[in-house]
């Protein structure tokens, strides 16, 4: 009988695999913006056109890429980050898989820019879905610009597949302001179309979040604090008095990367329990320190949902942390049995 298996084309797994990690055109920013943020980079600049549709631009001037890791950065499995399966528990990074330039250049035009800081001069590369269009030398200062032109090219379904400019946006703030909350450290800013949308200084953790929600959220903060040895607890609640309809301002970050987690999320709505009119939603913008050996991230593609060990403790402590917070504010019952 003849054999029929054969191994597909490397641009044919990059395309299959891109249809995981690449959605949207707000999948593509959160991907640049990580990358630069484990480049080491802090001052990072997001250029969009056209909802992201046309060009998707970041721009950091992290530690740069070598000639050779230029190129090699955009082979499928091809990292930096980690080197043995081990490492995967060790996390400090964002990336790890190696996956999202390869996606991405499987499906869009892309041209990178990169110096090293001891290099006269760096590379520019263009690659087209998966081809390597040409790699030159440049003038260009120390860091790495990927600018990400016509997502999905060579793939209509999903380009007539994406939303209007005004959704689309939305995803991409979403990400935006996901990143630069986890890093106030870190100056951010954000040009759509040409003109200036976010400009975040560097700051710390309660200026950053006035500086994307607005001023009048100052009032609104009560910071939470909390030290046990599985878990640290760093950030603020909004008073219940603030709490919205929408669940827009809702933030969990583990070990700076944010997540989703309904079961946390439901930790915090039992602290919040009597306090808030039906209908409405506590906002929180809360960090959790973890052992990265007792967190699973490798369970989803955008790494949006990890795995902990020991939820129920975490759901304990978090709970007890928030209604604690409350108390002092004297915003709940000070009498707290939990504690
Ligand atoms: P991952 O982030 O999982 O390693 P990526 O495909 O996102 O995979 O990136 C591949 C590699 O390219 C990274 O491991 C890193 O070495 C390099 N790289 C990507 N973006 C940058 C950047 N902005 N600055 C420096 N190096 C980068
Ligand atoms: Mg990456």
């Amino acid at each position: 009988m003849a054999d029929i298996i054969q191994l597909l084309p490397d641009h044919v797994a990059n395309q299959i695999a891109a249809g995981e990690v690449v959605q949207r055109p707000a999948s593509v920013v959160k991907e640049l913006l990580e990358n630069a943020i484990d480049a080491g980079a802090n001052s990072i600049k997001l250029i969009i056109k056209e909802a992201g549709k046309t060009l998707v631009q970041v721009i950091d001037n992290g530690k740069g890429m070598s000639v050779t890791d230029a190129r090699l950065s955009f082979e499928r499995h091809a990292t930096s980050k980690i080197k043995t399966a081990d490492d995967l528990f060790l996390l400090s990074t964002k990336g790890f898989r190696g996956e999202a330039l390869a996606s991405i250049a499987a499906i869009a035009h892309v041209e990178l820019k990169s110096k090293q800081e001891d290099d006269e001069v760096g590379t520019c590369l263009v690659i087209e879905g998966s081809e390597v269009q040409s790699q030159e030398v440049v003038v260009t200062p120390k860091g790495t610009s990927i600018a990400v032109k016509n997502l999905f090219f060579n793939i209509p379904a999903r380009r007539n597949f994406l939303k209007s400019n005004a959704v689309e946006t939305r995803h991409i703030i979403d990400e935006f302001h996901r990143v630069a909350l986890a890093h106030p450290n870190i100056e951010f800013v954000m040009y759509h179309n040409g003109s200036e949308s976010f400009n975040l200084p560097e700051s710390n953790y309660r200026q950053r979040i006035v500086n994307i929600f607005g001023t009048k959220t100052n009032e609104k903060l009560v910071p939470v604090n909390e030290e046990t040895e599985v878990l640290t607890i760093s950030g603020f609640v909004g008073k219940p008095e603030f709490a919205k309809k929408s669940r827009g301002e809702q933030f969990f970050f583990v070990n700076d990367r944010f997540i989703k987690s309904a079961y946390l999320n439901h930790a915090i709505s039992s602290a919040f329990e009597g306090l808030l009119k039906d209908g409405a939603h506590a906002s929180y913008f809360l960090n959790l320190k973890v052992n990265p050996q007792t967190i699973d991230i490798n369970i989803h593609p955008t790494k949006t949902e990890i795995k902990f060990d020991d939820e129920h403790t975490l759901y304990a402590i978090l709970r007890s942390a928030v209604k604690h917070s409350l108390g002092q504010f004297n915003i709940a019952p000070v009498l707290d049995f939990d504690r």
